[in-house]
């Protein structure tokens, strides 16, 4: 089987994702990366040392920004030519974008966001890519067959190993012919939220709605409601922080408290925010309502702490802790300190 991964990169910083894909690639035998943008040396290296056998590189300052056109015509010209049977790529916004568009100059498929992936049959006559995936919000499993050629296949994050690299290993490099047919430029880019990516991250502890009911707390003078509310919620929040500090963890929230203004959306698990699959999952004062589950559901090991016994969370949980944030955050953290050495 030809497989092909595409490596996806913001400015030569690659998304974990793709390493992912790669390892997933190597699972059916030898594999080529397929990397463009302006100035790929870097890309290209690490490419063959997570394991690529060739590198298929369109270097090419038309290339240097992402645009799903010039992109999209370049991926979908190499594998007219080349033809794989199987494009795997990493979940990701750019992604998504691309593969729809060389998938519909193709005339192929996309299975999105998958978690499984098994192939059987003959490559030149008989190939099968069957996908797992996740849909109904993750509670069911739906198996889909892609019978069209190439298979275009996006992975969710971190739901396959990523290979170990190794240092010094190269392969082959093929340059690629860029179709840059792109009517736009990028100017510039300005960032217009925190930088979080909360997708990559193996340890989440998460807020909720919770970590603004500390009745104990005193707001300084002259907040009316509202802002004594989010005054509080930070206050919380710098628990839930530490313990992340503590942990090496990025922090996640619910929906519920990014709409009352206790965090910005970036940091939003579940149906209408971030998919998340980290190892741990730590929620704190989130009550589990369905679309949060959607969210984080496939993590590894699901830790709550809630006031209410009967909250929902506490039926995916492995563990349990049922009491007051403001007390078990702070006690979590020193233990943890404690234990880790810090
Ligand atoms: C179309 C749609 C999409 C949605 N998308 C999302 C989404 O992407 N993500 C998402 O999260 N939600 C989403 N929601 C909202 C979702 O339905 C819930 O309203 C939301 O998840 C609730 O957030 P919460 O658990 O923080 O708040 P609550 O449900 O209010 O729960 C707060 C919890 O904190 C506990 N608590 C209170 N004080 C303490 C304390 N001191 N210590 C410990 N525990 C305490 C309470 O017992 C309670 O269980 C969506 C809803 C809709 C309709």
């Amino acid at each position: 089987m030809k497989t092909w991964i595409y490596i996806d990169h913001f400015k030569g910083e690659v998304q974990p994702g793709s390493w992912e894909a790669l390892g997933l690639g190597k699972t059916f035998g030898a594999v080529s990366a397929i990397v463009f943008g302006a100035g790929m040396d870097a890309v290209t290296k690490a490419a063959f040392e997570y394991g690529a056998d060739e590198v298929i590189v369109a270097d090419d300052a038309a290339l240097a920004d992402y645009r799903a056109e010039p992109y999209a015509s370049t991926l979908s010209a190499l594998a007219s030519s080349l033809t794989p049977d199987l494009i795997l790529l990493p979940t990701t916004a750019r992604t998504r974008e691309l593969s729809a568009m060389a998938a519909v100059d193709l005339n192929s498929g996309v299975l999105t966001d998958i978690t499984a992936l098994e192939a059987d049959g003959d490559p030149s006559t008989s190939l099968r890519i069957v996908v797992t995936r996740p849909i109904y919000e993750g509670k069911v499993l739906e198996k889909t067959v892609c019978s069209a050629k190439p298979a275009f296949v996006t992975l969710r994050s971190r739901a396959f190993p990523k290979p170990a690299p190794e240092a010094g290993r190269t392969g082959t490099l093929t340059k690629a012919e860029t179709k840059a047919d792109a009517k736009s430029t990028v100017e510039g880019y300005s960032a217009t939220e925190a930088a979080v990516n909360i997708g990559d991250a193996a340890v989440i502890v998460s807020g909720g709605r919770g970590v603004s009911n500390n009745p104990a707390l005193t707001p300084p003078a002259g907040l009316d409601e509202k802002q004594a509310e989010v005054w509080r919620a930070q206050q919380g929040f710098a628990l839930v922080k530490d313990l992340a500090a503590v942990l090496g963890a990025a922090v996640g929230a619910s929906r519920a408290a990014v709409d009352a203004g206790y965090i910005p959306y970036p940091n939003q698990v579940g149906q209408t925010g971030k998919v998340v699959s980290p190892d741990v999952y730590i929620a704190c004062g989130i009550s589990g309502a369905i679309q949060h589950l959607a969210g984080m559901r496939t993590s590894k090991v699901i830790v709550a702490i809630n006031k209410d016994a009967e909250a929902p969370i506490f039926k995916l949980a492995r563990y349990g802790v049922v009491g007051d944030l403001f007390q078990i955050l702070p006690a979590l953290s020193a233990a943890f300190k404690k234990k880790l050495g810090k």
